[in-house]
């Protein structure tokens, strides 16, 4: 199994869950983090510091869209391992419905 993260971190990318990972397996989209699902070691303390509650394990139902995204994106996009500055807007995107049209497949970093 692996952790992943799920649709509520899009335009939301708060990054706290970067700084608690052991082996630095997170991946910064423009506005999305992935996590690469052969790197992480499933000890999930990232899942309790996630603020849109975005981290799941992949044990949950339905999730093998969002476990393809992960894995594909954490292939393209570059490393992060510290917080930078989450969207000024964060906070009124957390929880929104709906938010998988505004994923931007762009790399993140930039
Ligand atoms: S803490 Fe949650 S919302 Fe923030 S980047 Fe990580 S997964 Fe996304
Ligand atoms: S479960 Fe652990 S290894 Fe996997 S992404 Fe979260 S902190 Fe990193």
């Amino acid at each position: 199994m692996t952790y992943i993260v799920t649709e509520n971190c899009i335009k939301c990318k708060y990054m706290d869950c970067v700084e608690v990972c052991p082996v630095d397996c997170f991946y910064e989209g423009e506005n999305m983090l992935v996590i690469h699902p052969d790197e992480c070691i499933d000890c999930g303390v990232c899942e309790p510091e996630c603020p849109a509650e975005a981290i799941v394990p992949d044990t949950e139902p339905n999730l093998e869209k969002w476990l393809t995204l992960n894995t594909d994106l954490a292939k393209i996009w570059p490393n992060i391992t510290r917080k930078g500055t989450p969207p000024a807007d964060a906070d009124e995107w957390n929880g929104k419905p709906d938010k998988e049209g505004l994923l931007s497949r762009n790399p993140g970093g930039q």
